[in-house]
């Protein structure tokens, strides 16, 4: 049985009733967080709650009553769920209204919602045969605050839809030749054995990932830089990876049917990232 927590209680995952007029249901009026859980510890927890602060911050949506409890609840849903590797989704919308207007009421309160599901492993932490994942490129379908990690995801979805039914796994978005970011990862790649990676800006999401990536480069003693990346710097870069909360680090090896001339995984500094990634 798989348990989330909603309306101040946990209850198995089927048992959760949303109202129709939640504005998450009618709007995407809502933010989320995706939180992984390694051996039932959260992972970056703090940098994930500081992001959904924000989230909320530049949305105005309230923080829920729960606020200060939630890595006591986050924790107790990971010990009711018996995976010990989860990835943890946690959304809160603006709240139930009673009637679907844009402008919300002034007292209605944030729904909170928690769910827990099975967290596969990363595959490239120690397969050495495995190829890398192969993307397509697409202009940036997105609106102009990807800052925000808003559950209102279908520009994301038909981007993905698309590339899946060409025979890529992922999509590469840009903007006016500018490479912007993964649609549910960031990138990063290395030239000339340095890495860059795209500038924070209203472009893009800061993984948290990302940053953890950063400082792991900066520890490693390696050059980084946040620079912009465009389109053609990808078919010269010795490496290409994508970055997120569930994947980790990953290599890209195929962009738009073009294979890409890149390092084996023993040699890749991506590996030697993934190497450091948890300690
Ligand atoms: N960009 C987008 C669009 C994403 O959806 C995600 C994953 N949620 C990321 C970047 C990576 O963020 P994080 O490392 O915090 O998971």
């Amino acid at each position: 049985m798989t348990y989330a927590y909603f309306n101040e209680t946990f209850l198995p995952i089927e048992e959760v009733r949303i109202s129709p007029l939640d504005r998450g249901f009618l709007f995407g009026d809502s933010v989320y967080e995706v939180i992984p859980v390694y051996e039932k510890k959260p992972f970056l927890f703090e940098e994930h709650i500081l992001r959904l602060k924000r989230s909320l911050e530049e949305t105005r949506i309230s923080r829920p009553k729960q606020w200060e409890n939630l890595e006591e609840i986050i924790g107790k849903l990971v010990e009711l769920n018996r995976a010990i590797n989860q990835s943890i989704y946690a959304q809160i919308s603006r709240g139930v209204d009673i009637n679907r207007s844009h402008i919300a009421e002034e007292d209605i309160e944030p729904t909170l919602f928690i769910m827990s599901s099975d967290l596969t492993l990363n595959p490239y932490r120690c397969e050495n045969n495995i190829e890398g994942i192969k993307v397509s490129l697409q202009e940036d379908p997105r609106w102009k605050r990807c800052d925000i990690k808003a559950t209102t995801l279908l520009p994301n979805i038909i981007a993905l839809n698309e590339a899946v039914s060409s025979g890529s796994q992922d999509v590469i978005f840009y903007r006016n030749q500018e490479v912007t970011e993964g649609a549910s990862s960031n990138i990063f790649l290395v030239f000339q054995g340095e890495v860059f990676t795209p500038p924070q800006s209203k472009n893009i999401l800061t993984g948290v990932t990302r940053n953890h990536v950063i400082n792991l480069l900066k520890d490693l003693n390696l050059t980084i830089s946040e620079r912009v990346i465009y389109i053609e710097d990808l078919f010269k870069a010795e490496e290409i990876w994508l970055t997120s909360s569930t994947k980790e680090i990953q290599p890209v090896s195929e962009i738009n049917k073009k294979k890409l001339s890149v390092r084996s995984p023993e040699k890749a500094l991506w590996r030697r990232v993934l190497e450091n990634f948890h300690n």
